[in-house]
């Protein structure tokens, strides 16, 4: 049985920062630190900044609490191997032991997954999907992952590599993306993608645009979602087109699980009804008719902390939550 007293750490490991944090049951952060990730030191070096971390956040809990797990949330985790696989945006190469490496300091359960998984654990527990079995979390952030939960669980598939609903492709002759590949969904509705949008749309039209002021290396999503604010034309049809993919391809995902809702986290989710609005449209527009009409399209429900180091922790809750 688990105590009030009791916490897990959340760790969400990403390409320039890592946040830790200590989690109760109820989804309560109790304290939270950020350090450089580095992303080209190696790994054992990482986990020992980060066990120095963790000792400093235990000795700032004002009462004894007890350390009941750590769960980690980073890219390309593997919650079966207890590993990281080739992760963007780091400079590890190959199979990383990562759970191995957090033994070597702690005894306690310690699982990995990947960040869009987190994120749908975080909703399950402490957000939004608190008692919904069937829902999906899409981050629309530097790439855009997916955490699906069917029939209560987190589909991790053969091998833990399940959910890459980023890429789908939306169109085979479409924009090269990082895997290989041509036309994936992240190539449009990550943050990158909507900068790919707006460019395109600047060199076919003619209207005037705030955003013609800026290089590829000076645009963001954020900047974008300010400019579409102030009407800017280029903007609303940037957040327009990228919600016209996003629902299309949601459609599609829609026909293989039938959820009752689906989350949207992340940068370009906080441009709020600029990509909710035509997200929800042209998810509608393709849905097959028996699954219209009841989809739920909503922000994250997680408050009160990183979502990804709530998310993280929830990995290690819902774990214990099992073996009760
Ligand atoms: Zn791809």
């Amino acid at each position: 049985m688990t105590n009030i007293l009791d916490f897990v750490i959340g760790i969400d490991i990403g390409g320039t920062n890592t946040v830790l944090g200590a989690v109760n049951r109820d989804g309560e952060l109790l304290v939270e630190q950020s350090l450089p990730t580095w992303a080209h030191e190696e790994p054992e070096k990482l986990v020992a900044r980060i066990y120095e971390n963790i000792e400093g956040l235990r000795r700032e809990l004002t009462v004894a609490r007890q350390l009941r797990g750590i769960g980690i949330g980073a890219p390309n985790g593997n919650y079966y191997r207890g590993t990281v696989e080739n992760p963007p945006n780091l400079s590890w190469k190959g199979v990383i032991d990562i759970v191995g490496l957090f033994r070597k300091y702690y005894q306690v359960p310690i699982a990995v997954t990947n960040d869009a998984n987190a994120a749908a654990l975080g909703e399950l527990l402490f957000g939004l999907a608190k008692g919904m079995k069937d829902f999906i979390v899409i981050t629309l952030g530097t790439g855009v992952g997916s955490g699906i939960v069917a029939n209560g669980q987190l589909v991790y598939g053969v091998d833990g590599f399940a959910g890459e609903i980023g890429h789908t492709i939306y169109d085979p002759e479409g924009r090269q993306c990082g895997c290989g590949r041509k036309g994936c969904l992240e190539t449009y509705a990550s943050a990158g993608g909507i900068c790919r949008t707006v460019f395109e749309l600047l060199s076919e039209r003619k209207e005037p645009s705030e955003l013609h002021r800026y290089s590829f290396e000076e645009l963001t999503a954020e900047v974008i979602a300010e400019a579409a604010k102030r009407g800017d034309p280029i903007a609303l049809e940037a957040f327009e087109f990228t919600g016209k993919v996003l629902g299309f391809k949601l459609a599609d995902s829609v026909a293989h699980t039938s959820p009752e809702a689906i989350i949207l986290h992340g940068g370009l989710a906080n441009a709020g009804n600029l990509i909710f609005a035509p997200t929800k449209k042209h998810l509608e527009e393709n849905l097959l008719p028996i699954f219209r009409n009841r989809i739920k399209l909503l922000p994250s429900g997680v408050t009160g902390g990183s979502p990804a180091v709530l998310g993280a922790s929830a990995l290690i809750w819902k774990e214990m939550e099992q073996h009760a």
